[in-house]
């Protein structure tokens, strides 16, 4: 299960916006992209016109850096996506948002999608009661996430608990903050700019090419 592990900050520099990949750290003075806006590496000699095909591509690039997935992956979600009846960016995007590590992460257990993804590798995280350490996993309606017994041991779930209250988890996923658990309750309701930071139509033409 391979992952990008080049530093991340970058991404956000490149594709010119912040992709909030690193938790708590993109919302301080800290964040890369506020201190240092520019792409990076050397400054061009000249600003070249960029095509359509190029926004395409960045748009794509976007939106994989987003949700931490790879290209080969990524081409199976579209495949699937187009395969799925309805408009094939919607379903797009609730392939994306039924993974497993991005419930996690919108449920408010972890800080980022990357670290969400860890908990999940690391087996802290289960799946209706069972362990499970496929972070690309695909909820269905009524699963339940929450921690496995090593995972309520663990340092981070003491962190989540104290900070579930401030979180805000989006309509479809139920979180109870007792039992530290968190159900999909009903179908995912895509709204750009909330649910997610791209244009999914774009990735779509892009690959329909
Ligand atoms: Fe992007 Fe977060 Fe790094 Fe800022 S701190 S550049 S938002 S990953």
């Amino acid at each position: 299960m391979a992952r990008y592990t080049g530093p991340v900050c970058r991404i956000c520099r490149r594709r010119g916006d912040k992709l909030y990949l690193k938790g708590e750290r993109c919302y301080s003075p800290k964040c890369a992209f506020e201190r240092r806006p520019n792409p990076p590496g050397p400054r061009p000699a000249r600003r070249r016109k960029v095509s359509d095909r190029g926004l395409q591509l960045r748009e794509k690039q976007r939106a994989r850096a987003s949700y931490g997935v790879l290209e080969r992956q990524f081409v199976r979600y579209y495949k699937e996506a187009v395969r799925r009846p309805g408009v094939s960016g919607i379903n797009l995007v609730t392939i994306l948002e039924s993974r497993l590590d991005n419930a996690v992460y919108r449920a408010g257990f972890a800080d980022s999608r990357a670290q969400a993804r860890q908990l999940v590798r690391h087996g802290l995280v289960s799946l209706n009661g069972r362990k499970t350490d496929i972070p690309s996993a695909q909820l269905r309606d009524g699963d339940v996430v929450g921690y496995t017994a090593r995972g309520e041991r663990s340092e981070r779930h003491k962190v989540a608990r104290e900070m579930i209250a401030s979180k805000t988890p989006p309509p479809w996923l139920v979180v109870d903050g007792a039992a530290m658990t968190a159900r999909v309750a009903g179908p995912l309701e895509v709204v750009p700019g909330e649910t997610h930071r791209f244009n999914e139509n774009v990735v779509i033409e892009y690959y329909s090419r």
